[in-house]
C-alpha cells in the first residue's frame, strides 16, 4: 500500500492533538498537553485504495519551533489548522506555509504544482465565539491552492474527510 508521511501544524493549541486523536483512535482529547509530540500510524482506505498514513502530530509552542524545520524536511503531505476561535492562530498559518515552501524549495507562483501537498483545516467550527469568518478561511486556501475543510475534532465534524482529501491531494502530485 501506498504510505503517506503526514505533518499536522499550527499554532499552539489549535486542536493539532485533538484532531489526530480523533482520526487515529475516534477518541476526543479535552485537557490540554501542550508539548506532547508523537507519530501514529494508520491503515486505512481512502477512495478504495488501502493505504499507510504515518501521522506526525507536531509540537506548537514557540520552545519547539527548531525541530518544525526537521518535521517539515521529512514529511510529504501537510494539515495546516488554525483555530477559528484564534485570530493570531489564522495569522500564522500563513508563516507555515512560506515555512514549507523554503525547506521544500517549493514556489507557489509556478502553479498549483509548485507546491506540496497541503489541506487547510479551520477547526472548532463548533465554537461560538468564532474570530476567523469562512470566506476568510475560503480566501487563504485559494492562496495556498489547497482544500479547506471546516472541521470540529470535538464532534467529529469533516476529520476523516480532511485525510481522504489529503491523500487524494497526494496522489495528484
Ligand atoms: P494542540 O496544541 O494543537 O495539540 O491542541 P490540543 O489538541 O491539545 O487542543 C487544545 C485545546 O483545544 C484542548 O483543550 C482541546 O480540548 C480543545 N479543542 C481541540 N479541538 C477542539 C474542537 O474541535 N472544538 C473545541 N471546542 N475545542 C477543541
Ligand atoms: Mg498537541
Amino acid at each position: 500500500a501506498d504510505e503517506f508521511k503526514v505533518v499536522v501544524l499550527g499554532s499552539a493549541g489549535v486542536g493539532k492533538s485533538a484532531f489526530t486523536s480523533q482520526f487515529m483512535k475516534q477518541q476526543f482529547i479535552e485537557v490540554y498537553e501542550p508539548t506532547i509530540e508523537d507519530s501514529f500510524k494508520k491503515f486505512c482506505m481512502m477512495d478504495g485504495e488501502n493505504c499507510m498514513l504515518d501521522v506526525l502530530d507536531t509540537a506548537g509552542k514557540k520552545e519547539y519551533v527548531g525541530l518544525r524545520d526537521k518535521h517539515i524536511a521529512n514529511g510529504e503531505v501537510f494539515l495546516i489548522i488554525y483555530d477559528t476561535t484564534n485570530r493570531t492562530s489564522f495569522e500564522e498559518a500563513s508563516a507555515l506555509y512560506g515555512q514549507i515552501n523554503r525547506i521544500k524549495q517549493t514556489r507557489p507562483s509556478d502553479g498549483y504544482l509548485g507546491s506540496v501537498p497541503i489541506v487547510l483545516i479551520a477547526n472548532k467550527c463548533d465554537a461560538s465565539d468564532s474570530a476567523v469568518t469562512s470566506d476568510e478561511g475560503l480566501g487563504l486556501a485559494r492562496e495556498f491552492q489547497c482544500p479547506f475543510v471546516e472541521a470540529s475534532a470535538r464532534l467529529d465534524v469533516n476529520v476523516q474527510d480532511a485525510f481522504t482529501l489529503l491523500v487524494r491531494e497526494a496522489k495528484r502530485y
